[in-house]
């Protein structure tokens, strides 16, 4: 991989190399427009006819209604422990996250404040399928949605190339009790999911991460008021983000580089060395060559590696200021002592701590969720979690002393905001109970 180092290379080159490639939302918007407005319209006659352009795949029906049949779930014994285990580890984690009981806070005498989740009923789990089939995105999609109580649950992926749907996904759908599976993938699975059409039911929120035109399509369905339908975020092409040292097995940071690599040529891989010598990077470059030759998708990573960087760093401080600024999908922390230097993540989707925890557990066993914001995004969003499949209801219940603690001050802003009518349904209540 290509090194910078920050003593010999400028601030704007280092810079560069942490820059993602730029996004054409205006031309990806252009291109994605036209197909939702047809779906919308058109309903399963535009889904189809764009399912046989983008997928080549000529189908008669959209979608497939539950009860899935059996002959669609054929897997092997292994795969489907793999899957139950993954399934039960991902449950557990998320049931944890699930905020039951109601929180009530007394702001002041007579004054009680309440927040409680309920559900989002209707969502639509997108679970990407154009360049791999990802059946650990239907566990991370579907099982917080079974988990925060949501009474329908609608799948979306693109049809393989002989018009059958993965049975490791058909076996997901079948295990959370999913409605049913639209088979189609892209912008136009998205506009089904987001209006509805004379089958595929119309759903309130829309989670998964997909290509460009998946994510341009969430945006726009976000936008409508006549869609009605929430994103989780905006997750795009895979990063990853390694901060390692001399402590760390040259064998470990490569294998991990190249996970990511592997998502696709859009993948961004960028690892940050701490006080390394020359010759402790290039075994690392060397296990990245010689485990990327047996790779099947060798040609991806190759065509990614050409776009990823080696920065050197002297100190942990500098490491973890680029990789908030960096703010990464995926951190991985191969240093010496590595949990103790978690406190100094401020921005990132999810952290892999020490040697032996590897990005691939977190994608599919461990529990946390793979779905995570990507592209900077984990500034300000966070990955999804129960709560993506909530929303939280807030109540209060004043009392006369309650009314007697906020009364005047509720009447005097809302005096200053020139509301008489807000002003006076409490001054007509104080009246009534004698305090003014
Ligand atoms: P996808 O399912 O997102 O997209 C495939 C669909 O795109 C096809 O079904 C087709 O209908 C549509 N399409 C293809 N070419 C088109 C065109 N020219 N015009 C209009 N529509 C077109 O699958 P993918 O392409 O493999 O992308 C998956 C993405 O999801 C990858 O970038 C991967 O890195 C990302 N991902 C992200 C996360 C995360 O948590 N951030 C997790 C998993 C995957």
């Amino acid at each position: 991989m290509e090194r910078f180092n920050v003593k010999k290379n400028s601030k704007q080159a280092i810079a560069k190399c942490l820059e993602r490639p730029i996004q054409k939302s205006a031309d990806i918007m252009n291109l994605v427009k036209p197909i939702v407005e047809k779906v919308q319209n058109e309903g399963n006659k535009a889904l189809l006819e764009l399912t046989a352009k983008f997928d080549r795949v000529t189908l008669e029906d959209p979608v497939l209604f539950a009860p899935y049949p059996e002959s669609m779930m054929q897997i092997t014994p292994d795969i489907k422990k793999a899957i139950d285990i993954s399934f039960e580890n991902i449950r557990i984690f998320h049931e944890a996250q699930n905020q039951k009981d109601t929180l009530t806070v007394e702001t002041c005498p007579g004054v009680k404040c309440s927040r409680f989740a309920r559900p989002i009923e209707k969502v639509g789990c997108y679970i990407p399928g154009g360049t791999a089939v990802l059946p650990s995105t239907t566990l991370m999609l579907s099982v917080p949605a079974l988990v925060a109580g949501c009474k329908e649950i609608v799948f979306a992926s693109p049809p393989g190339k002989d018009g059958k749907l993965t049975p490791e996904v058909v076996y997901v759908a079948h295990k959370v009790g999913a409605k049913c599976i639209v088979l189609a993938g892209g912008a136009q699975a998205v506009a089904a999911m987001a209006y509805g059409t004379e089958t595929i039911p119309k759903v309130d929120k829309i989670m998964g991460p997909g290509n460009q035109f998946v994510t341009a399509a969430k945006m726009l369905v976000s936008n409508d008021s006549n869609a009605m339908c929430a994103i989780d975020m905006p997750a795009g092409p895979s990063e990853v983000l390694v901060i390692a040292d001399k402590f760390a097995d040259p064998d470990f940071v490569a294998s991990d580089l190249l996970s990511q690599a592997e998502h696709g040529i859009d993948s961004q891989v960028i690892l940050i060395t701490v006080g390394m010598t020359r010759e402790e990077i290039d075994k690392i470059d060397v296990a990245v060559h010689e485990q990327a030759l047996v790779l099947p998708r060798v040609d991806i990573v190759r065509q990614c590696i050409a776009h990823s960087y080696t920065i050197e760093v002297d100190t942990y401080e500098e490491a973890f200021k680029m990789s908030n600024d960096y703010a990464p999908e995926h951190l991985i922390l191969q240093i010496e002592d590595a949990e103790s230097y978690v406190d100094k993540v401020d921005h990132a989707g999810s952290i892999f701590v020490g040697s032996y925890s590897p990005e691939s557990c977190g994608d599919y066993s461990s529990g946390t969720n793979h779905t995570l914001p990507t592209y900077g995004y984990a500034r300000m969003y966070s990955g999804v979690n129960t709560a993506t499949f909530q929303k939280f209801i807030t109540s209060q219940v004043v009392t006369p002393l309650g009314l007697q603690s906020i009364g005047k001050a509720v009447m005097d802003l809302a005096e200053v905001e020139g509301l008489d009518a807000h002003r006076n349904a409490v001054k007509i209540r104080m009246e009534k109970l004698g305090y003014i």
